[in-house]
């Protein structure tokens, strides 16, 4: 999410721990780029983190928060199996920021619905998730179409016009702002350079150490990880990565806080720990038009979600955003080390709440040994070669 305050002055910097070639430097500071740093630091005494600031388009500052698993990896299922290990490692995710610092992510992982209205809407999810879960190589877990009747047991106080919900165990959510909080708390207490309004123009690679160009100076790293969102493609080109991202955006809609009622969460409809309740989120090509909330979308968010908990209709709106999604081409993530660049990574997806135990606890690892193994070839940028001479 974008800020339009007035807070594109560069601050002075922060004051660096480290003053020589970092082992590891990450390029944004959002929820990827935090997530890999962390990682990065359970293994490297030197690890830094440049961000560019308020100024940037921020996609962590204004999601969802669902750490979600069902629909996740039509047409990839290696999408489906990394985002289910990512499901898994979330506990020790939280666990290990939890004893770092104290913080508590509201992470909840009791299941999750997505809701049908329509017969038609039945039908076609039925036939989704049946398909999704058939691709061969796809990891399987429990889903259900819950009907009216086992709906109303879950969640009282459904719609009259709801026909009922797939369910799976799997999905969850987390809250991304307190989790932004705890890793840059973590940062803190374990000494990774966090330098905000540092937005990185150039990167140079020199006898084996790469050395960003800030307008604080330049700053050194035998290996660099690209986590800066959309900035992502101009920055890749750099070193050598071809990073096909662009933005998509999303509307949310918040509730003010009520009692507690909805303790699984729906794809679009969620209540939070604290007792607000989130609306979402659309899916808009938009261009960077980032900041701009449209009322036909709300409206519409809106009124599925009144048309899901009737009850909805008498509680008020207190606020309402946009924010811009980081999508690849496919829709897939992207990871990769550069072929002429060894050392620069690129870690870049669309579920960067979902996907964030997966980057600490898996991608840290691999930039640290230096190699993304085998199983990780799907996401690398080769199969957009492929899609364009098929
Ligand atoms: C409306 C909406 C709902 C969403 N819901 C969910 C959800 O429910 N679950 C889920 O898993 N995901 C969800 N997402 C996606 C999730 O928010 C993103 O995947 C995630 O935030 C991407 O994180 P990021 O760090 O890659 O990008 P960003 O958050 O955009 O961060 C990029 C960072 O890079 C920095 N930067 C940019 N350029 C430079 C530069 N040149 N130098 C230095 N720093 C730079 C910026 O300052 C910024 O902090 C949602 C997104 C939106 C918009």
């Amino acid at each position: 999410m974008s800020d339009s305050s007035p807070s594109g002055a560069l601050a002075p910097p922060r004051a660096r721990h480290h003053r020589g070639v970092y082992d590891a430097l990450v390029i944004g500071g959002g929820l990827v780029g935090s997530a890999v740093a962390f990682g990065l630091r359970q293994q490297l005494d030197h690890v830094a983190v440049l961000d560019e600031g308020d100024i940037a388009f921020r996609a962590s500052r204004g999601n969802f928060g669902l750490v979600w698993v069902q629909s996740k990896g039509m047409g990839m299922p290696a999408y489906g199996h990394w985002t289910m290990s990512s499901q898994q490692l979330w506990p020790r995710l939280a666990g290990l920021l939890h004893e770092l610092t104290d913080l508590d992510v509201g992470l909840e992982q009791r299941g999750g619905l997505h809701p049908v209205l329509t017969e038609e809407e039945y039908e076609h999810r039925i036939r989704f998730m049946s398909e999704l879960l058939d691709q061969p190589g796809m990891v399987q877990y429990d889903w259900k179409m819950l009907d009216r009747k086992e709906l109303a047991d879950l969640v009282p106080g459904i719609g009259p016009e709801v026909l009922g919900a797939t369910w799976t165990a799997v999905d969850g959510v987390a809250n991304p702002l307190k989790m932004l909080r705890a890793l840059h708390t973590a940062f803190d207490r374990q000494r990774v350079d966090y330098l905000p309004l540092h937005p990185v123009a150039d990167i140079a690679l020199r006898h084996g150490v790469f050395e960003m160009s800030t307008p604080h100076g330049k700053i050194q790293a035998r290996k660099v990880v690209l986590a800066s969102g959309l900035s992502n493609q101009a920055l890749g080109k750099q070193v050598g990565l071809e990073v096909p991202v662009r933005p998509q955006r999303g509307q949310i809609v918040v509730l003010e806080r009520t009692q507690r009622i909805l303790q699984t969460p729906f794809s679009t409809l969620r209540q939070t720990d604290e007792g607000s309740w989130l609306i979402g989120d659309s899916q808009e090509e938009a261009g960077y038009a980032d900041g701009v909330v449209g009322l036909p979308v709300l409206a519409t968010l809106a009124d599925r979600a009144v048309r899901t908990l009737p009850a909805l209709r008498d509680v008020r709106v207190v606020r309402s955003w946009s924010a811009l999604r980081v999508m690849s081409r496919d829709g897939f993530p992207i990871y990769e080390q550069s072929a002429t660049h060894p050392g620069a990574f690129v870690a870049t997806c669309h579920s960067g709440v979902t996907l964030a135990a997966a980057h600490a606890l898996r991608v840290a690892p691999m930039v640290v040994e230096g190699a993304l193994p085998g199983d990780m070839a799907p996401f690398s940028t080769r199969r957009f070669h492929v899609q364009e001479t098929a």
